[in-house]
């Protein structure tokens, strides 16, 4: 069958060129990466081996070798691994699954200068393309296991890709780069030098568990076969000991486990002795993968028996809030044919995954005092899929509680802890308050924050839509309980205050009683009450959440989930120290309103009503009728 021509698409292309044209300053990398996809697919063989006993694959001897050659300077990376299909190579190698390319290209073209765009590929990592940074052309030929016919892809990287069967392929994936010349003449970046090819191993790929092999430096007798030798440790980082392994070492290993290019915040290492023995070495990333919040994100905890891989994504390891979590967790006592079904029911895996979960949490609870800044990293990145285990997690809930950050009326910038908060409360306080919403910017000018701010009472600001949720089960943090803004009552007043104010509250709630009357059944289709205000300043009026009742934020989101959500009617509170609230008292009491009559002042409290709807956000009913209503009045005040 003649070579078939296939066109890159748009992003892969896109990401190319850009390989093509790269000055990234460490081009060494792209040997990591190909070394990496080799080992990934050494792995890939023999769990389809153990899965399946009737593949028909060689396992005798599984390795990766790298090949050189001055004259024609080509390197070639070969893995006797699992092996692409021809579909497989096409969907592959050229396109490009990951979701987060497209966001990627979008900021590498909106980055201005080309510092900035190297820095780019130093953060989303580019793996096989990453071999167009010193090649200009590569040949892939494959052999999946199992498969008797092979495929050879090539390409120079400018647009399109040939592929074709092939009858003689080995099992596995060889690439081949054809070095470009610019490189292979400065002696520090020749990638046919045995030199630097070890060099390069040794630093990015050494704890890589199969070997990586080199014709030996000394070359065989006359005629004989060159001698190979194995130009990595082998060993895995884990499993030697803590003063050996250097932070550069941890480093590769977390960029071969996450295919990030940068390196983690944290490196966590946990050792278990007696009857389940186990060593993990859990890492903090430094910045979040584009596809956190999709669907089907992987958890990233690989689990190995005996420093033997056997699986990715191992979900009985970590729970879902905490999947921005990578590492390897290599236990003693399972068998190697460990399914995830036994996983999720083995008691030994519950015990480890609690000990995992407690270890990274309190990780984090150090790094808040021992280096702040990352602390804070980490929280920007990870917090919303934190705050996700205060649902989730009730045996963490505290430690959980204890690690979070929010922004407060306290702080212009910066964010700050529940445990900051309590120690800030004031005399008399016993209330942690907060409030959810959009913005920062609206919550601070919401009517709900009025007397809070006049009384010089903190005030959390919390913007996350998981905030919404978590905040509706989570009572108390160190007895003290969390208290809305906007729900149900406030009262800020000390005990001697309360008197003279209960006074003053029954005189008033006497003079407005004919108002609220009035006005709660005017406007009874669209609110549950209407009531005088102990929380509004300046305002006239607001909306106000009963105390068990769903925020209208929840309820935006209910709906936006697609999911029925039957109205709820909310409170509405006047403010009777403003002069637009006396003033309809007193218009109210001086006309004897029937009700139902649709009297200049029924069109004043449907005013106020909209009104107290807008200043928070919230949405009109009908809102033609409103301006129309509005434009009305004002024109009269000309
Ligand atoms: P990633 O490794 O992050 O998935 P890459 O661009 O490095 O991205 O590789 C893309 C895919 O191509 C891999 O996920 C793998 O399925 C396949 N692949 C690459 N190299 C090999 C190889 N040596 N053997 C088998 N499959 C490979
Ligand atoms: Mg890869």
């Amino acid at each position: 069958m003649p070579a078939e021509t296939f066109e890159f698409q748009v992003e892969a292309r896109q990401l190319l060129q850009m390989m093509i044209h790269s000055i990234y300053s460490n081009k060494d990398v792209f040997l990591r990466e190909l070394i990496s996809n080799s080992s990934d697919a050494l792995d890939k063989l023999r769990l389809e081996t153990l899965r399946d006993e009737s593949l028909q694959a060689d396992t005798s001897d599984l390795h990766i070798a790298l090949e050189t050659d001055t004259e024609k300077r080509t390197l070639t990376v070969r893995d006797n691994g699992i092996g692409m299909s021809h579909d497989e190579v096409v969907q592959l190698i050229g396109t490009i699954a990951n979701s987060g390319t497209a966001k990627f290209l979008r900021e590498w073209k909106e980055a201005k200068d080309s510092a900035a765009s190297e820095e780019l590929i130093g953060q989303f990592g580019v793996g096989f393309y990453a071999s167009f940074m010193v090649a200009d052309e590569v040949t892939l030929l494959t052999r999946r296991a199992g498969e008797s016919q092979g495929t050879r892809w090539n390409s120079d990287g400018e647009g399109t890709y040939t592929v074709e069967s092939v009858e003689d392929a080995p099992q596995g994936t060889s690439v081949t780069l054809r070095l470009k010349a610019e490189d292979t003449e400065d002696q520090l970046f020749d990638y046919t030098s045995p030199w630097k090819l070890r060099e390069i191993v040794k630093r990015y790929s050494d704890f890589i568990t199969w070997p990586i092999r080199m014709a030996a430096a000394t070359p065989g007798e006359d005629g004989a076969e060159p001698e190979t030798e194995t130009v990595n440790s082998m060993k895995a980082l884990w499993a030697r000991s803590k003063d050996s392994v250097t932070d550069e070492e941890y480093s590769e290993l977390y960029k071969h486990i996450s295919h990030d290019w940068t390196d983690p915040l944290e490196t966590i290492r946990m050792q278990a002795e007696g009857t389940f023995e186990y060593q993990a070495l859990l890492f903090l990333p430094s910045h979040a993968p584009q596809d956190l919040f999709m669907q089907g994100h992987k958890r990233g905890v690989q689990l190995y028996v005996k420093r033997v891989f056997i699986m990715d994504d191992c979900e009985a390891l970590m729970p879902t809030y905490l999947r921005f979590v990578k590492g390897v967790v290599d236990a003693q006592d399972l068998s190697l044919n460990v399914s995830r079904e036994i996983l999720q029911q083995d008691r030994q895996i519950e015990m480890m995954r609690r000990r995992l979960v407690k270890k990274v949490l309190s990780t984090v609870k150090d790094m808040m005092s021992a280096s702040p800044e990352n602390y804070r990293t980490l929280w920007k990145e990870f917090g919303r899929v934190l705050k996700e285990g205060l649902l989730q997690d009730f045996e963490n809930r505290d430690a959980i509680l204890e690690i979070s950050s929010f922004a407060s009326t306290q702080d212009e910038e910066g964010l700050t802890t529940l445990r900051s908060y309590v120690e800030r409360m004031k005399e008399g306080q016993d209330q942690i308050y907060f409030m959810t919403g959009e913005s920062r910017a609206a919550m601070e000018n919401s009517p709900h924050m009025e007397a809070f701010r006049a009384k010089g009472l903190e005030v959390l600001l919390l913007t996350d839509p998981v905030d919404e949720v978590w905040v509706q089960s989570v009572p108390e943090f160190d007895g003290k309980q969390l208290q809305s803004v906007a729900k149900g009552e406030v009262d800020l007043d000390s005990d001697e205050e309360k008197e003279k104010a209960e006074e003053e509250r029954e005189k008033r709630q006497q003079e407005y009683a004919g108002l609220l009357t009035w006005m709660t059944e005017r406007l009874g289709e669209s609110v549950k009450e209407v009531r005088l205000s102990s929380r509004l300043t300046v305002s006239p009026a607001c909306i106000v959440s009963d105390t068990h009742d769903v925020t209208p934020a929840l309820e935006n989101m209910y709906r936006a989930m697609g999911q029925e959500v039957p109205h709820i009617k909310r409170i509405l509170e006047l403010n009777p120290s403003h002069a637009l609230i006396s003033s309809l008292k007193r218009a109210h009491a001086a006309q004897d309103t029937e009700p139902g009559a649709d009297s200049e002042l029924a069109e004043t409290a449907e005013l106020v009503h909209g009104l107290a709807l807008l200043s928070d956000g919230g949405e009109l009913s009908d809102p033609a009728r409103f301006s129309r209503l509005m434009a009305d009045r004002l024109e009269r005040t000309l």
